[in-house]
């Protein structure tokens, strides 16, 4: 069977002509890499604006005719800007008008953000000499605006039938009325899964900004390795607490199909990158790894609640998760004692809550102490390898000893994939800092 490898390019990576040129020297040095999709042009410098945001604030500016003409002038200029710089035969004009018109007419807001993926698409198309194919045609949503994973199959395979090699546009499909609907931001990712699955594609590679996953936040300790190889489950925890490079929904469709995931980085095509895989345990080095990485967030608030003879009374912990239930509280943590139990939630959840928290559990579980305290980050150090390897707990407590910092909560996954320590919000970066010297620190 001919291998496919499918490639994603984030915003970064196709913001002007110099990154076009890397990303086509990416695509055609492997003849394997068949399926390209494409998102907006993003970011050249810091202060920069994606095109995307463009788009929505054209949006926004239906009405305000000057406004309008000087925020789309900005979106055109940008593409031309890439086609004059990649010296291409293609004028874009026919298209500008049908957008214009078509945004002005109301076509919708997802139907103006798609613009920036659709037509970066047909430049890429244009200057690997690849077909392209419009999203709208092969991604589709139900009526309630869910994916809809069986029509795009469907159609999708009938169509790249035709298509020996395509660049298809990221972060839209359409709806059964044949609007044009967008996923979350960031959702070029999800179609880069989505064509992955639909070709069985041999390797989703998604090429980005940064090389890989790693092992921890850069902003807080220097020069982190990447991670190599990561496991879906792994990932999850680490995205989870705060570690993202890519969007949450684009696991589903590759997982499913076991097709790994490999993050590169475009201007360092050399460089390995992360693979995610669902099963370690082809990779014999990253089998060895204990601790695969560590992220974590502030932001949590906890209750503690105190009563004597607790653990005697049935029904305690369904009263105090119903309180919680009832004021939308969706809880992290629920460590207890014999006679204690606590409940870490962000703190950020407060916002929706109905009522005076701690009255309601007064008055629900009659405690003999309760109270609430803010201002809690978690961390959490998230390995496979930890359920076989001894004395991984007593290094995370060791490291964090030794940076003076105080426990506020421990607690360990049932399947053993993580540890999550809780601290005040001023100890965390130090706390991070203290694990990574601890396990990945070239000694
Ligand atoms: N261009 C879209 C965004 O900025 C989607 C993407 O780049 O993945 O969110």
């Amino acid at each position: 069977m001919q291998h496919v490898k499918v490639v994603k390019f984030g915003g970064s990576s196709l913001a002007d002509a110099d990154q076009f040129q890397k990303v086509a020297n990416i695509v055609l040095s492997d003849p394997e890499r068949r399926y390209v999709v494409a998102s907006a042009p993003g970011k050249r410098f810091p202060e920069d604006e994606k095109v995307t945001d463009l788009f929505y604030a054209c949006y926004k500016a239906i009405g305000n005719e000057e406004a309008f003409e000087q925020i789309f002038k900005k979106i055109t200029d940008r593409y031309d800007g890439i086609i004059e710089g990649l010296g291409l035969d293609l004028s874009l004009k026919a298209e500008y008008e049908a957008i214009r018109y078509a945004i002005k007419s109301k076509a919708g807001r997802d139907y103006a953000a798609s613009r920036g993926e659709y037509l970066n698409s047909i430049i890429l198309a244009k200057y690997l000499g690849y077909d392209f194919i419009n999203a709208a045609d092969v991604i589709f949503f139900d009526e309630s605006g869910k994916y809809d994973a069986v029509t795009t199959e469907e159609t999708f395979s009938q169509c790249l039938k035709y298509h020996e090699r395509a660049v298809i546009p990221g972060f839209y499909g359409s709806m059964p009325n044949d609007t044009i609907k967008t996923f979350s931001r960031g959702g070029s990712d999800v179609t880069g899964a989505i064509v992955a699955g639909v070709v069985r594609a041999e390797i989703y590679e998604n090429w980005t900004d940064v090389s890989g996953f790693l092992v921890a936040d850069p902003r807080i300790v220097k020069d982190p390795p990447a991670i190599q190889v990561i496991s879906y489950r792994e990932l999850r925890e680490l995205s989870y607490m705060g570690a993202g490079v890519l969007h949450e929904d684009s696991i589903f469709p590759v997982r499913k199909a076991h097709i790994p995931i490999n993050i590169r980085n475009t201007n360092r095509p050399n460089d390995p990158g992360t693979f995610i895989v669902s099963d370690k345990s082809k990779y014999p080095d990253a089998e060895k790894t204990v601790v695969t990485g560590i992220a974590g967030k502030k932001g949590f608030s906890i209750i503690n609640i105190e009563k004597d003879s607790m653990n005697n009374e049935v029904g305690f912990g369904r009263r105090v998760l119903t309180v919680l239930e009832e004021n939308n509280i969706s809880f992290e943590h629920l460590p207890s004692g014999i006679d204690t139990m606590s409940v870490v939630f962000p703190t950020a959840a407060l916002d929706n809550c109905k009522n005076d928290l701690l009255e309601e559990m007064k008055k629900e579980v009659e405690p003999d102490f309760i109270e609430m305290h803010h201002g809690y980050a978690l961390i959490a150090v998230v390995g496979s390898g930890m359920v076989k390897a001894k004395g991984t707990a007593a290094k995370v407590f060791e490291a964090i000893h030794k940076m003076g910092v105080n426990v506020k909560m421990i607690d360990q996954g049932s399947d053993e994939m993580n540890i999550i320590i809780g601290v005040e919000d001023s100890d965390f970066e130090s706390t991070i800092c203290g694990l990574f010297e601890a396990f990945f620190a070239k000694k």
